[in-house]
C-alpha cells in the first residue's frame, strides 16, 4: 500500500505541472488570440495545425508515447483555443459598412451572427417580429440586410423587405433551405444578392472548422468581404448551387430528421424505460440515443419546416419505408441469405468509407465511453 501511495503521489504532482503547462500554454495561446486580431488573421489556419500535429505525433512517438494520445490532448486544446480566440474580438473586414440590420436577430441564429458581427467591429441593429412599424427608421442607411427568420415566414419577409431595399444594399439570408429564398431575394432587390447557410446549430461555441454554404446570387465582387468575415471567425465556405444545395439537404437534413423523429417517436411508444436502456448501453447505443434525444431539445417547427420544404423530401421518405419493409421481409421470410447478400451490396456502396467511419466512429465511441 506504501508503494502504492508513493507512486499516486508522483502522479498527483505530475498532474500538477501538467495544469501548469496547459496554463501556460493557454496564456501563449491568448497572446496568438490578440495578434491574430491585431493583423485580422484567421482564427483557424488548417496547414498549421496539420503541420503542428504532425511534428507532435513523431516526436511523442520517439518518447515512447502514443502518437494518437498526444493527438487527442493537442486537439482538445486547440478546441479551447479558438473558443478562447473569439473573446478578442476579430478585425473589420469592410470598415465602410456602416450598419447592418438583422431581420429576426432575436431569434436563436440571426442573434448568434449578430453577436459575431458586432465582435467584429460592425453596428448591428434587429429588426424582430414586432419592431415593423419601426422599419423604416432601422432600415434607413443600412449597407447589408441579412434575414434569418423561421422557413415559413422566409418568403414573406423578404417579399415584406421591398419597399426598404435600396441598390446599394447587400441582401442576404441564412436559411436551411436556399432556392426559393435565393429567387425571392433575386425578384425583389437589384443590388447584390448572396444566400447562406450555417451548417451548425446557434449552440456552438466557435466557428473554427463549421461550413457555411454560400449559394451566389448577384454581384459577388460586393459581397466577397462579408465571406471574408465569416472566414475570418474560422468556418469553411463551400459553394454551390442553391438547387443542388437544396437536393442534398433532402438527404442531409430531411430524410435524417424524419427518421431521428420516427425513432425517438417509435422508442417513446415502447414499454421501456430509458434510464434502464441507457443503464444497460453500450457506448454506441448510448450515443446512438444521444443523437436521437437531442433533436427533442430543439425546435419542432423548424424541423417540421425543413421536412416539408418540398416534395422532393416526402418522395425520399416514402422510399424510406420501402426500404424498411424490403428489410423487414428478410427475416419475415427467414431469407438469411438475401440479407447477407443486401448487406453485401451496401458495404461495396459504401466503399473505402467504410473502413474511415469504423475508424472515426472507434474515437467517438472511445470519447462516450471516457464520459460514463
Ligand atoms: P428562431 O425561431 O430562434 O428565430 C427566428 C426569429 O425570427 C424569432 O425571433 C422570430 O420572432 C423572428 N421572426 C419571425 N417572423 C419574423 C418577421 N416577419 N420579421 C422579423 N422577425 C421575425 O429560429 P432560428 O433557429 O434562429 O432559425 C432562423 C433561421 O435560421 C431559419 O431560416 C433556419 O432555417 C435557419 N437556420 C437555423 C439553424 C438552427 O440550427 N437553428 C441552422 C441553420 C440555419
Amino acid at each position: 500500500m506504501n508503494a502504492l501511495t508513493q507512486i499516486r503521489n508522483e502522479i498527483d504532482q505530475l498532474d500538477q505541472q501538467l495544469i501548469e503547462l496547459f496554463a501556460q500554454r493557454l496564456a501563449l495561446v491568448k497572446k496568438v488570440g490578440e495578434v491574430k486580431h491585431k493583423h485580422g488573421l484567421p482564427i483557424y489556419v488548417p496547414e498549421r495545425e496539420a503541420d503542428m500535429l504532425a511534428a507532435r505525433r513523431e516526436e511523442a512517438e520517439k518518447m515512447g508515447v502514443p502518437a494518437d494520445l498526444i493527438e487527442d490532448v493537442l486537439r482538445r486544446l486547440m478546441r479551447e483555443s479558438y473558443t478562447s480566440e473569439n473573446h478578442f474580438g476579430f478585425k473589420t473586414v469592410n470598415p465602410d459598412i456602416k450598419k447592418i440590420v438583422v431581420v429576426g436577430g432575436t431569434g436563436k441564429l440571426g442573434g448568434l451572427f449578430a453577436r459575431f458581427l458586432r465582435s467584429s467591429g460592425y453596428q448591428v441593429e434587429i429588426l424582430g417580429r414586432k419592431d415593423w412599424q419601426s422599419a423604416d427608421q432601422i432600415l434607413a442607411n443600412s449597407d447589408v440586410v441579412i434575414v434569418c427568420v423561421p422557413i415559413v415566414n422566409t418568403l414573406e419577409t423578404i417579399e415584406r423587405l421591398k419597399p426598404y431595399l435600396t441598390p446599394n444594399m447587400l441582401l442576404t439570408d441564412l436559411t436551411s433551405v436556399k432556392r426559393q429564398p435565393l429567387e425571392k431575394m433575386l425578384e425583389v432587390h437589384s443590388g447584390a444578392v448572396v444566400g447562406l447557410h450555417p451548417m451548425f446549430g446557434p449552440d456552438i461555441a466557435s466557428m473554427a472548422k463549421q461550413v457555411v454554404v454560400r449559394c451566389d446570387g448577384r454581384f459577388p465582387e460586393r459581397y466577397q468581404w462579408l465571406i471574408d468575415q465569416i472566414a475570418m471567425w474560422g468556418a469553411k465556405i463551400y459553394q454551390v448551387d442553391a438547387a443542388e444545395h437544396d437536393h442534398s439537404m433532402t438527404y442531409i437534413q430531411a430524410l435524417r430528421h424524419f427518421s431521428t423523429f420516427a425513432n425517438g417517436l417509435h422508442l417513446s411508444k415502447q414499454p421501456v424505460k430509458l434510464a434502464n436502456l441507457l443503464a444497460l448501453s453500450s457506448p454506441i447505443y448510448r450515443l446512438e440515443l444521444a443523437m436521437i434525444g437531442r433533436l427533442f431539445a430543439q425546435d419542432g417547427g423548424l424541423y417540421a419546416d425543413i421536412i416539408m420544404d418540398k416534395p422532393e423530401n416526402l418522395a425520399v421518405i416514402e422510399s424510406l419505408k420501402q426500404s424498411y419493409e424490403e428489410s423487414l421481409k428478410f427475416f419475415e421470410t427467414g431469407d438469411k441469405q438475401g440479407f447477407i447478400d443486401a448487406f453485401e451490396k451496401v458495404h461495396q456502396w459504401f466503399g473505402d468509407y467504410s473502413e474511415l467511419f469504423m475508424k472515426e466512429s472507434r474515437q467517438l465511441l472511445q470519447q462516450a465511453n471516457d464520459l460514463r
